[in-house]
């Protein structure tokens, strides 16, 4: 049955979930269009000279909205990327800055390209082009438009990207807000390339604080030796598995990847298979776990939460009915398709959102432009003030008590904070304060039933305020 519909586009399929969320608030049709569609797109191809002869490369940029400016989401490079793909992007960024209070628009680009098969150099050359036809059509500064990594690019990728801007546009103060997710050495800010993945954990950790919701999955509280099953150890995937393993004591029983899937019941150390792929570039021959080839496999094996965090459609409706597990929690963009997401929650099983959970990249892509507007690293004028005053507490305390704080307690009371320890502390309570955010409305509306729709009430009841203060013109 299921099977002879004509597979939903991505964008239908984030769509259709929206629209869920607008007949819960009961917006009107022309409102409800503004707010779904996408405002531009841009296509562009351009010629690169790579090894004496020319490659034509094509990409595309689009701005989902602008009610609040820059615009705001990554570029990502991939052999299978298309306009539609792109604009579902944007506008999941749309949404993902609204929930967590980024006061951006949201954008998303993408650029046709293996990058697995250039060298370094080619892709400095390739990247370089395509900025500069983004600056030159107007998809790319500090104010308008304002990329950061994805799939395929990284630090590197945005230091060249922020360097080409500053070679267009040199008289521009704030050059280095035109990119997000730069090096640290090139205006980037210090805990960046783990923010998503870390945003993924602490909003896990939220989920089970709130008794009554770990519960309602089905769960036993606490977050300890909870069975966890991952889809992709990319920079999401790693830094989110990483911290399960290390920091929450879960064991991680699998770990599918593109070549397949690694499992062992007692739980696979993450730095351990980090190693073994940058040494073997596969996860084959991993010693201390059983491999499968069947990759696809893996996400239904029975575990308490499984966690995609690779790329969209890898729950449809194909897999929906086999999927063991209580909780889901989206790290990649769009890992549910929207009719699987329907067969997930007939069947009971709690889905945290991609527009909640992975936002913890864009929060602090949000932290860093603001570094890069003011020009100042953060913590930098009162990391030591800080420290002095937690000295004199510390030495009054000890003249009240009369005792010796020991070494331990005189480091943790005198420590003044740095930026790492503050872009952790902005992180974690911008996911503390959305994740509170879904569950009110959860508890007001009664239709509400279901994570995803929250998070998109919550998402189109700001979006709302905007075109209600701003207007249409
Ligand atoms: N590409 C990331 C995302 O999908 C980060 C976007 C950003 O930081 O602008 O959320």
């Amino acid at each position: 049955m299921e099977k002879k519909k004509k597979s939903l586009s991505f964008s239908e399929s984030v769509n259709f979930m929206v629209d869920r969320a607008l007949t819960v608030l009961d917006i009107d049709p022309g409102t409800s269009k503004s707010i779904k569609t996408c405002n531009s797109t841009i296509k562009v191809s351009f010629p690169v000279v790579i090894n004496g002869s020319i490659e034509v490369f094509t990409g595309w940029r689009s701005v989902h909205s602008d009610h609040r400016l820059p615009s705001k989401g990554g570029i990502r490079y991939a052999p299978i990327v298309n306009q539609d793909e792109v604009e579902a992007l944007a506008a999941l960024m749309t949404y993902k800055c609204a929930i967590v209070d980024v006061p951006f628009g949201g954008s998303k680009g993408g650029l046709l390209i293996d990058p697995s098969k250039y060298s370094r150099d080619d892709l400095q050359k390739i990247t370089r082009r395509f900025a500069r036809e983004l600056v030159r059509k107007g998809y790319l500064s500090p104010a308008t438009n304002v990329p950061a990594p994805d799939m395929g690019t990284g630090e590197r990728e945005m230091a060249w990207i922020a360097d080409t801007y500053k070679h267009l546009h040199p008289e521009d103060i704030n050059y280095l807000g035109c990119v997000t997710g730069k090096p640290v050495a090139h205006g980037g800010i210090r805990g960046r390339t783990e923010a998503t993945g870390r945003g993924v954990v602490y909003a896990i950790r939220e989920f089970f604080r709130n008794a009554d919701d770990v519960k309602a999955a089905g769960l036993q509280p606490g977050l300890s030796d909870k069975r966890v099953v991952i889809q992709g150890l990319g920079n999401v995937g790693y830094y989110a598995a990483k911290l399960l393993d290390e920091e929450d004591n879960c064991k991680i029983i699998a770990i599918v990847e593109r070549d397949g899937v690694l499992t062992n019941d007692r739980g696979i150390k993450i730095e351990n298979v980090r190693c073994h792929i940058n040494e073997h570039k596969t996860i084959k021959g991993f010693p201390d776990a059983q491999f499968s080839e069947d990759g696809a496999s893996g996400l239904e094996i029975e575990c308490d939460i499984l966690i995609p965090a690779a790329m969209e459609a890898q729950i449809t409706t194909d897999n929906a009915n086999n999927i063991k597990t209580k909780l889901i929690v989206e790290a990649a963009n769009g890992p549910v398709t929207f009719r699987a997401d329907d067969i997930l929650r007939q069947r009971g099983i709690t889905i945290l959102p991609d527009a909640y959970v992975n936002a913890g990249g864009v929060t602090v892509s949000y932290f860093e432009w603001v570094r890069n507007l003011s020009h100042i690293r953060f913590g930098r004028m009162e990391r030591r003030h800080d420290e002095m005053r937690g000295a004199q507490m510390l030495k009054v305390i000890e003249s009240m008590t009369g005792e010796k704080a020991n070494d331990w307690m005189q480091a943790e009371i005198v420590r003044g904070a740095d930026e790492l320890d503050l872009v952790r502390s902005g992180l974690d309570d911008t996911m503390r304060n959305s994740y509170q955010q879904l569950k009110e409305v959860l508890d007001s509306h009664e239709e509400v039933k279901d994570f995803r729709t929250a998070a998109y009430v919550v998402a189109v009841q700001k979006l709302l305020r905007s075109y209600i203060d701003i207007g249409v013109y």
